[in-house]
């Protein structure tokens, strides 16, 4: 059996006819941007987020730029943020002419360590971008009374996270602005790619939203310089019929996590997610393997190192690159978030941060490996992923005999 890493054709068998029906429906107006078919959907998704405005956008990546450039950060403001993440998070900051600081992830919840954050603050810090990395939500109530307490604004990147919630409200509706990717793999994907921005302040809603529009208030009328970033018809009207299935999806992911947590939990070699708040919504499953399993199941230390590693001045990640591979031949597929992180990644080698100075980030991205995990994936196809990690990695009463 092969299982995949995620399988996007799923939810068209599931949905099919409602998401055909509302393809064509759109096809057929001829109203292919804006219009009711986005008004719609921006009001669905800002309910679900419990927050009053939602804009949607072209990408989760066009979102963090659209929140930062809607409350005015840029040339020579700092972001404080998260080097354990997509680079886009990063990137979205340089994009709009400030600079991205970055801090150390805790090790238990690979999200930004809070306790860092105070000693990154500079007169120039004008803001911080969280990461609900892998769908996991940060301590919104304590970040948020940091940011407060230094008058910084608070960027949520929500990419991986739709659907997650801290202290029952959920992400996005916490920070000045909360940004949403629907590229496909995420939790709620369209057909392509989009994204969304959610906000309180109906002045930073109506300047985000001209600035998605080429910094347009009214047509023809343009009094800022703004993108080509708006949401189509189509990817709204997809986005619009798998909507109300959000919760019930995030549930599924919370099961499997659930069960891998329970299957794997006697495998010494291997270091389990923290199942976290009850809020995380499990975008993905993601292990760490922090030395090769032992001799008598694993490779036993006789992995290739890697030339990344040395490359990029990263931990020594075989014993990780030995799993994957292992796996993979046994019809198992596997994806690594993130293998460099980004702030040794030669596009940011300007910044200066060198080897070794975010320990944490830069161990994960040796060890980490992301099981399949996603709505459609099926009991049996979860079983052989659990029965394919427990031949490979050594189990402790082997250890013992
Ligand atoms: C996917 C992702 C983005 C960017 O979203 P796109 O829609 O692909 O532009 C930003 N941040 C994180 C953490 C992501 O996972």
């Amino acid at each position: 059996m092969q299982v995949p890493p995620f399988d996007l054709t799923e939810q068209l068998h599931q949905l099919g006819e409602a998401l055909e029906d509302a393809v064509l429906q759109v096809l057929r107006s001829g109203q292919y941007i804006g219009g009711a078919t986005i008004a719609r959907f921006e009001q669905q998704f800002a309910q679900a987020v419990g927050a009053p405005h939602a804009i949607g956008c072209n990408s989760g990546t066009d979102a963090l730029v659209l929140a930062l450039r809607g409350l005015g950060i840029g040339e020579g403001d700092e972001v404080i943020t998260s080097s354990f993440s997509f680079f886009a998070t990063a990137e979205a900051i340089s994009a709009v002419g400030a600079t991205p600081v970055f801090v150390d992830v805790d090790e238990a919840t690979y999200l930004i360590d809070l306790e860092l954050i105070e000693a990154a603050i500079t007169p120039a810090t004008r803001a911080v971008m969280p990461v609900h990395l892998f769908g996991r939500p940060v301590d919104m109530e304590r970040l948020g009374a940091l940011a407060a307490a230094h008058d910084l604004r608070v960027i949520e990147d929500c990419a991986q996270a739709t659907g997650a919630s801290w202290a029952g409200r959920p992400v996005g509706s916490w920070g000045d602005a909360g940004c949403f990717s629907f590229f496909p793999t995420k939790n709620l994907g369209g057909a392509g790619d989009g994204g969304a921005v959610t906000c309180r302040d109906p002045a930073l809603a109506a300047r985000i939203r001209e600035l998605a529009v080429h910094g347009m208030p009214r047509r023809y009328l343009h009094t800022s310089l703004g993108y080509n970033s708006r949401l189509d018809a189509l990817q709204a009207a997809v986005l619009s019929v798998k909507l109300p299935h959000l919760p019930e999806w995030v549930e599924r992911r919370r099961h499997l996590a659930d069960t891998y947590r329970r299957e794997l939990a006697d495998l010494q070699g291997l270091v389990l997610p923290e199942p976290g708040p009850s809020g995380h919504s499990w975008n993905q499953f993601v292990v760490r393997i922090p030395r090769c399993p032992a001799a008598e199941a694993g490779c036993g230390g006789s992995c290739v190192p890697s030339g990344d590693s040395a490359a990029y001045g990263l931990p020594e990640s075989c014993c990780r690159d030995w799993l994957k591979q292992a796996l993979a031949e046994a019809g198992v597929n596997t994806i690594i978030y993130y293998p460099i992180p980004i702030h040794r990644q030669p596009a940011y080698e300007e910044l200066g941060y060198g080897p070794g100075s975010l320990p944490i980030t830069e161990r994960l991205t040796a060890e980490v490996l992301s099981l399949p995990i996603f709505p459609e994936l099926s009991s049996a196809q979860q079983a052989t992923v659990t029965a394919v990690m427990r031949q490979l990695v050594a189990q402790p009463l082997s250890l013992a005999s």
